[in-house]
């Protein structure tokens, strides 16, 4: 049989998302494919080795799977936002609304809606009055006991396309549809040190898509909206964009093959 190197054994860096336990971790070092060959050893007499790409585990692969769904709408955040003075940055939005204490285990579907129902009233009309355009948001339940009673305690992780204003103008505006004094705040570039003083940065998109992952791999019950203009991003496409493209990396890719602006 012929003698196959695995990419690990090329010494490349790995790639992410991958850990010992995965059977391939992939090299960086060398162009990715792969190889099926014959062989005694599997039930189908076949086998397939990665020479460069992942194969992940199945945690790494759930992990991964995450990323891309969080890449995904980032980017599409970035694609609607204007580029104008003030639009730089995406924002951080954390909303909560205290609940009474509650004999159920879990909140009631009727809970859940009434949560949602309250938030999107009161968003829609913030929306309006600070000029916000859009975002996806992660509804996060978390439950405490108190007493024999429970306390849902019911937030939103948003990531919203909203231009730069004074604290004072959206608290304002929070403070009268009943979001309360929780936090919004830019996501910027951020930097940091390795062990060996070297001076690295991660870019504002980049944290955008670590917070989003974050709220999106948490647990069952955290659930996804997209709202505003990110809900018609494809109406921001170039006229000649072809229907069958689905993803924004898609649309990048037949964008630069084309040479469109
Ligand atoms: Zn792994």
């Amino acid at each position: 049989m012929t003698e196959f190197m695995t990419s690990f054994e090329l010494h490349g860096k790995p790639y992410g998302f991958t850990c010992i336990d995965c059977p391939e971790r992939g090299s960086r070092a060398i162009e990715g494919d792969w190889v099926s060959y014959d062989t005694t050893k599997s039930l189908t007499g076949r086998e397939t080795l990665y020479i460069g790409l992942p194969k992940r585990c199945k945690k790494c692969n759930a992990k991964y799977q995450v990323h891309k769904r969080a890449t995904e709408a980032i980017n599409r955040l970035y694609f609607v936002k204007p580029v104008n003075d003030g639009w730089e940055f995406l924002k951080f939005v954390t909303i909560t609304r205290e609940l009474e204490l509650s004999p159920n285990k879990t909140p009631s579907k009727e809970e859940v809606r009434d949560f949602k129902k309250w938030y999107v009233k009161g968003r829609d009309i913030i929306r309006t009055e600070l000029n916000i355009l859009g975002g996806t948001d992660v509804v996060e339940i978390v439950t405490t006991e108190k007493q024999g009673l429970f306390h849902h305690h019911m937030h939103i992780h948003g990531i919203w396309i909203m231009p730069y204003m004074k604290v004072d103008t959206w608290r304002k505006a929070m403070d009268k549809v009943g979001f309360g004094r929780d936090q919004i705040r830019a996501i910027k570039n951020t930097t940091w040190t390795n062990d060996e003083g070297k001076v690295y940065e991660t870019s504002a998109i980049r944290n955008c898509i670590k917070y989003l992952s974050k709220y999106l791999s948490k647990d069952s019950t955290s659930r996804r909206m997209m709202w505003g203009e990110v809900r018609r991003w494809k109406e921001h496409f170039h006229p000649d964009a072809p229907s069958h493209i689905k993803t924004m990396r898609q649309y990048d890719s037949w964008k630069s093959e084309l040479g469109a602006p």
